[in-house]
């Protein structure tokens, strides 16, 4: 019985050993990823198993599942919940030469535990027939009175938006960013709701004539199946921010290997094929990101937009001030 029992013991590691796959939790959207694995089980041979959800979710889950969690891998769509699962110590140190030579160090973690691999930009978009291009400035700027209730944006419990105003913070300290914070829930048309989507919809209906939305939402919208997007994306336009200043805020979709993984060299494998130019290519031209590698161009939309001065400010401060970010905007009242 004993020596069964080892035989077991042997067989089951040698299983959990040579097994090529590798598991993800994913707070991104199983569509916006799938082609990309299975291009990589196609060039690997490792099997990719994900699981979605939504990012806090899934922190929770691997809290709980500690070191028993079967993923090796965490995506996200932001940077803020990466550094979230770093302060709770669910990620390990990954020292890669090709991750660390393509990601620029201002979209990676300092001690090298979550990756930065697409970029997004929070941008303005507004309605042409209402707003002059020429009257648009910096985010600084959305704060003025000129803009009283003709403001857009979804609410504060929406990471983006609190990545930005960690960044605010971070670029203007905590007194400014508080009266412009201010400024701008004074101009708001409507208390916050929805998703990017809808303050685009509600720019292009006329409820608002500014808003602020990450890029990839509007090209969707240009690019999408659905007419009534297409056309409410066409009645506005988009403008970069900030491009006298720091540049226009970026966040990233990123990723992290577990402590626990079970298949790191697979899971390091996988994240080294997400910076690859193919994979880079990809996110630019199908899920209209930019690229971590700023030798990659978008053949999408993207490049239509032109060039834009992107603030390098290094995303790990996001993470330092997104408490006070979220404190901050309680106070002013951005619901
Ligand atoms: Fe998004």
């Amino acid at each position: 019985m004993k020596k069964l029992i080892i035989f077991l013991l042997i067989l089951h590691q040698y299983q959990v050993v040579t097994a090529a796959e590798v598991n993800i939790y994913s707070a991104r959207k199983e569509a916006l990823i799938k082609p990309l694995l299975e291009q990589f089980t196609k060039e690997t041979a490792i099997n990719v198993n994900i699981v979605t959800g939504e990012a806090d979710t899934l922190l929770k889950r691997l809290e709980v599942e500690g070191r028993n969690t079967p993923a090796d891998v965490l995506l996200t769509v932001d940077v803020a919940r990466l550094i979230r699962a770093k302060e709770k110590d669910l990620f390990q140190q990954v020292d890669s030469e090709l991750l660390n030579k393509t990601i620029p160090e201002h979209y990676r973690d300092a001690e090298l535990q979550w990756f930065g691999l697409s970029l997004r930009s929070r941008i303005i978009i507004y309605a042409p027939d209402r707003v002059k291009e020429s009257e648009l400035d910096s985010y600084i700027d959305l704060a003025d009175d000129k803009w009283k209730k003709r403001i857009c944006v979804r609410s504060s419990s929406n990471v983006y938006n609190q990545s930005l105003v960690a960044a605010m913070i971070a670029n203007y300290g905590l007194e400014k960013t508080e009266r412009w914070a201010t400024g701008l829930v004074t101009n708001f048309a409507r208390p916050p709701k929805g998703g990017d989507r809808d303050q685009i919809k509600a720019v292009a209906a006329g409820v608002c004539d500014v808003a602020l939305v990450n890029n990839y939402y509007l090209a969707g919208m240009l690019e999408s199946s659905q007419d009534a997007e297409v056309a409410a994306a066409k009645k506005i336009e988009l403008f970069w921010p900030n491009q006298d200043g720091r540049g226009a805020h970026m966040n990233v979709s990123g990723a992290g290997i577990l402590k626990s993984a079970k298949h790191k060299k697979e899971a390091i494998q996988l994240l080294e094929f997400l910076v690859s130019d193919t994979a880079q290519q990809w996110y630019a031209d199908t899920n209209h990101e930019y690229s971590v590698n700023p030798a990659i161009e978008s053949k999408s939309i993207l490049k239509n937009w032109g060039k834009f001065k992107a603030d390098i400010l290094n995303l790990n401060l996001l993470g330092k001030h997104n408490k006070d970010a979220v404190l901050l905007m309680d106070r002013v009242g951005w619901k």
